[in-house]
């Protein structure tokens, strides 16, 4: 796989960024061996343009003999804080997810709550009483579309059950 350094020359400083991820459009980002995971993020690169703002930069591929060079001899960006900084995009998106889940969860329950309503409404109507035929069937009516709405959630619910498993 082809990965990539940013290089800055005249600070002798570099960025791994690892392999482009090509579906999400953003490098993988520097590594943490606390970890052992990459950033998944371009947080450090941007960091390091900023950074190096008006000097010499040099984007390097990997299998090159000047990205071999970079990495024995030239000093790692931010070295220290790359476990940290993993550590924090992890925690973001495990606040992420459960906001999402939070919120697929409020979604599912006003589905319910609507389902109860429509349900205590098509009983209602069945309880009423019909005087005579034409009324009767009117309320026939009523109460047969309040049964395909239910049916049409039911589906609704099953498939955003399955979709957010
Ligand atoms: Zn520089």
């Amino acid at each position: 796989m082809r990965e990539y350094a940013m290089y800055c020359a005249d600070c002798h400083e570099y960025t791994d960024l690892g392999a482009f991820v090509e579906k999400e459009g953003h490098f993988e980002g520097e590594y943490s061996l606390l970890h052992n995971r990459r950033a998944n993020h371009n947080e450090w690169l941007c960091r390091f343009l900023i950074r190096h703002a008006g000097h010499t930069l040099r984007m390097t591929e990997n299998r090159t003999e000047a990205y071999a060079e970079l990495l024995r001899s030239a000093a790692r960006f931010l070295e220290s804080d790359i476990d940290e900084m993993v550590e924090m995009q992890l925690e973001r998106r495990r606040l992420r997810d459960h906001e999402l889940a939070a919120e697929r969860g409020l979604g599912q329950l006003q589905l319910h709550v609507l389902r109860s309503l429509i349900a205590q409404e098509a009983e209602a109507i069945a309880r009423e009483p019909t005087d005579n035929a034409a009324k009767g069937q009117f309320l026939l009516g009523k109460e047969e579309g309040l049964k395909q709405a239910l049916r049409l959630l039911d589906d609704l619910l099953a498939k955003t059950n399955l979709l957010y498993k």
